[in-house]
């Protein structure tokens, strides 16, 4: 039997329009409605296409939203000296560096991470935020991970109790995904590069997660029959053709639910980026009325 297709489009739509609605409910304390910042440093053509679609997402929610686009010759201490604006302005709910960044920043990276204000933090990498997830406490958490996790909330599929397996232990895609999991109460192995006999680990997962950014490195023998498939990766192997890493057209006849790549996880990201925008306006909010009390 073929999978049951899990269609970005269709679960980013659902998490959209829920952000909207609890940006609207949010508006009146508020005062108006929340606001996200895009920092961007050079000219990165992928980086600019995300950005332009960041923006545009935030025009669909009728959320506020501001693109600063610096040289790609800036220094350091510029881009700190500009989150710090973004952190003092009352204006702005959600600060979001584009990486990569240019490699002169590179090294630097952790550092300017670490400067916005942890509940500016829409992509979930501050450190704060990710100690509050690894200890199960409230979070802004990384968006693709957690759109993974809204889609199976959402398509119904259940969690706990479950095997899962994550392929990949980055901290953007693996490591959050296995927080996010084991407090669903799934049951989680993550595989890395230095795993031995991966294929056997992955073939217990009713839930198999593939973060590893390389085409078809999971096969149908990899796979469960039934087994939930989640495919993150994103590989160019043409100018214009996408694929994930799993090898769709084989996994499909094998899997109970499949992620599409194009047109699957990728769409959730941006989803939950507002989604998170809307959290951060919630939190600085909270912690307002906590310091009045
Ligand atoms: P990464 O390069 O930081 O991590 C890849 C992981 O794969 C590593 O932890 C490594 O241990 C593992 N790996 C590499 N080779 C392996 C092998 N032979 N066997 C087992 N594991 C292996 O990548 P990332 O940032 O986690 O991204 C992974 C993929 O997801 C990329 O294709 C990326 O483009 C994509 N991605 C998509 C989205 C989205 O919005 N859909 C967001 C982030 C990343």
């Amino acid at each position: 039997m073929t999978a049951r297709l899990l269609e970005g489009k269709l679960f980013a739509r659902m998490i959209k329009d829920e952000a909207k609605q609890a940006a609207e409910a949010l508006k009146p304390s508020l005062g108006r409605m929340p606001g996200l910042a895009v920092v961007i440093v050079g000219e990165d053509p992928a980086s600019q296409v995300y950005v332009r679609n960041k923006e545009r997402a935030c025009e669909e929610l009728g959320f506020f939203s501001a693109l600063i686009a610096l040289p790609k010759e800036t220094c350091k201490e510029e881009l700190l000296a500009e989150i710090d604006r973004l952190n003092a302005n009352r204006r702005i709910d959600g600060i979001l560096v584009q990486l990569p960044l240019p490699r002169h920043l590179a090294e630097a990276e952790a550092e300017i991470i670490e400067r916005i204000d942890p509940r500016k933090d829409v992509d979930g990498f501050h450190p704060v935020n990710i100690g509050r997830l690894v200890a199960g406490e409230r979070s802004l958490v990384p968006c693709t991970p957690a759109g993974c996790m809204k889609m199976l909330a959402l398509a119904g599929i259940p969690v706990e109790g479950k095997r899962a397996v994550i392929i990949g232990r980055s901290n953007i895609v693996g490591k959050p995904i296995s927080h996010l999991l084991l407090a669903e109460n799934a049951t989680v192995t993550i595989c890395h590069s230095r795993t031995e006999n991966l294929p056997a680990i992955a073939r217990e997962a009713d839930i198999l997660v593939a973060a590893v950014g390389r085409p078809n490195f999971v096969t149908a023998d990899m796979v469960k029959p039934g087994a939930t498939v989640i495919d993150v990766g994103i590989n160019r192997i043409a100018p214009k053709k996408l694929v994930g890493d799993v090898d769709f057209e084989a996994v499909r006849e094998i899997a109970g639910a499949i992620t599409p790549v194009p047109g699957g996880v990728g769409l959730l990201t941006i989803a939950t980026l507002m989604a998170n925008t809307v959290e951060a306006a919630r939190l600085q909010m909270e912690g307002k009325r906590e310091r009045t009390k």
